[in-house]
C-alpha cells in the first residue's frame, strides 16, 4: 500500500537545543548534593581494576587509548554505586560508554521498557534528549539526566504538538502514531508511539484502515510496504540515515559479492531495496549473531557497528562511517560531570508527561 499523503514542513527545521543549565544549580543538585571531581589518573591500580571492562573492547579501541578512558571509566562504576544511579545507554554510544559504563543497552524500544523497570533513584541516560524524556515519562518521581541535553534529534526536531493537532484537523477521527524519537510535547498529542521494532505491529493494533504515521516519512514508507492499513506520513528524515545511497551499497556489493547488508527503516526505500535485512537496531544486532557473516555492511550509525565488532571479534564489519553528532555529544567526561553535579537534569511539565506517559504506556504494553 503506497503513502496515502506526505505531510510537513517546507524546510528542515534547525535542531531543537535545550540550554544546559549551570553546575549544580538544578533541583537535583539540591536533593542528592554535589560529589567532589574524583582525582582521574593511570596508574598500575587502575589499570589493574579496569583490565576485565578493557577485555571487552580490545577489539575496537586500541590499548594505548585505555590509559585516557580507564580513569573515567573508574571513576564513573564508583560514583554510580555511591549514588545508586543507572545508567541507560543506545547502541550508538561509543564503545567505551556502551561496554564498561552503561548497565543497560539497547534500541528505544528495550530502554524505554528498562526504563520502566528501574529500581534506581537516578537514570542517567546516554543517548538523545527525547530518550531521556522518555524515561522521566515513564519515571516521574525519578531523577533523570542526560549528560549533554544539547544531544538533540532531527526527526525529533521536525515536528511539534501543535503540527500534531494541526494533522487531526485535517485528517479528523484518523488515529496518530509517534515514533519515539519526538519530544514529549509531541507523545502528549498522540494515540499510541512505536519504535522501528514495532511500528508495523502499532499501527496495525489500531484497527483503522488509515493511520498518521510521524514523524519519519522513510519508516512511514517501509511499513506502508508492509501493510494494507492506508499511512498518511510526516516528512521528517534522520539525518544520519538519510546520508547513504543506493550507490554506495551497489558499489560494496560489486566489490565483494559475499558480502551482507543489513538496513535500517530511516534508510530510503532505494537503499532498503539493496539489503539482505531490514531492521531496528536490536534486529540488526541479533541478525549479526545468529547468521555470524563473514563481512557485512551494517547501514546505520557507524558506533554500532564498533559495538558488535567488540562482543564478535570473527566478524569483519565494512564500515560506511555515518556518526550521529548529537549521540556524540555524550562523552565519558560529561558523563562523570553528570554524577558529580546531578546535571543536566530532565524537567518535564506534569500535564504534558502525563499525556505522554498514555502514548508510551500504551506501546511498552503493546502484547508480542
Ligand atoms: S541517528 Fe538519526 S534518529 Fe538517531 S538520534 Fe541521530 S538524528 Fe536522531
Amino acid at each position: 500500500m503506497p503513502l496515502l499523503d506526505l505531510q510537513g514542513p517546507v524546510v528542515n527545521r534547525p535542531p531543537v537545543t535545550h540550554v544546559p543549565a549551570p553546575a549544580g544549580s538544578s533541583a537535583a543538585a539540591r536533593k542528592f548534593g554535589v560529589k567532589p571531581m574524583p582525582e582521574l589518573v593511570w596508574n598500575e591500580d587502575v589499570a589493574r581494576e579496569t583490565a576485565h571492562l578493557y577485555e571487552r573492547i580490545k577489539a575496537v579501541v586500541p590499548a594505548v587509548e585505555w590509559p585516557i578512558f580507564a580513569p573515567y571509566v573508574k571513576a564513573i562504576n564508583e560514583l554510580k554505586r555511591e549514588r545508586n544511579a543507572v545508567i541507560l545507554a543506545h547502541n550508538y554510544q561509543t564503545p567505551e560508554i556502551y561496554n564498561c559504563v552503561a548497565d543497560f543497552v539497547g534500541d528505544s524500544l528495550q530502554l524505554a521498557r528498562e526504563a520502566s523497570k528501574v529500581k534506581s533513584e537516578i537514570i542517567v541516560q546516554c543517548g538523545v534528549h527525547f530518550m531521556a524524556e522518555t524515561s522521566k515519562i515513564l519515571n516521574p518521581e525519578k531523577t533523570v539526566l542526560i549528560p549533554d541535553s544539547r544531544a538533540g534529534c532531527s526527526l525529533a526536531a521536525s515536528i511539534t504538538g501543535e503540527d500534531v493537532r494541526l494533522l487531526r484537523d485535517r485528517y479528523p477521527g484518523v488515529p496518530v502514531v509517534a515514533y519515539v524519537n519526538t519530544s514529549a510535547d509531541v507523545k502528549a498529542e498522540v494515540d499510541i508511539c512505536c519504535t522501528s521494532s514495532n511500528a508495523l505491529q502499532v499501527v496495525e493494533s489500531l484497527g483503522s484502515d488509515t493511520v498518521i504515521f510521524l514523524p519519519d516519512q522513510y519508516l512511514a514508507k517501509y511499513v506502508a510496504s508492509q501493510t494494507k492499513v492506508k499511512i498518511i506520513a510526516w516528512k521528517g528524515a534522520c539525518e544520519v540515515h538519510e546520508r547513504f545511497t543506493a550507490d554506495e551499497l551497489r558499489m560494496y556489493r560489486e566489490s565483494d559479492p559475499t558480502l551482507q547488508i543489513i538496513a535500517h527503516p530511516e534508510c530510503p526505500p532505494d537503499v532498503l531495496a539493496e539489503a539482505d535485512y531490514t531492521g531496528s537496531t536490536a534486529g540488526m544486532i541479533d541478525w549479526v549473531r545468529h547468521n555470524r557473516p563473514k563481512r557485512i555492511v551494517m547501514v546505520t550509525e557507524c558506533s554500532m557497528a564498533d559495538n558488535v565488532q567488540a562482543e564478535l571479534p570473527d566478524v569483519e564489519f565494512v564500515r560506511p562511517c555515518n556518526l550521529c553528532p548529537h549521540m556524540k555529544r555524550i562523552t565519558l567526561p560529561k558523563i562523570l560531570d553528570s554524577l558529580v553535579y546531578m546535571k543536566e537534569e530532565v524537567v518535564i511539565d506534569p500535564m504534558v508527561a502525563d499525556k505522554a506517559r498514555r502514548s508510551v504506556e500504551r506501546m511498552v504494553n503493546l502484547q508480542n
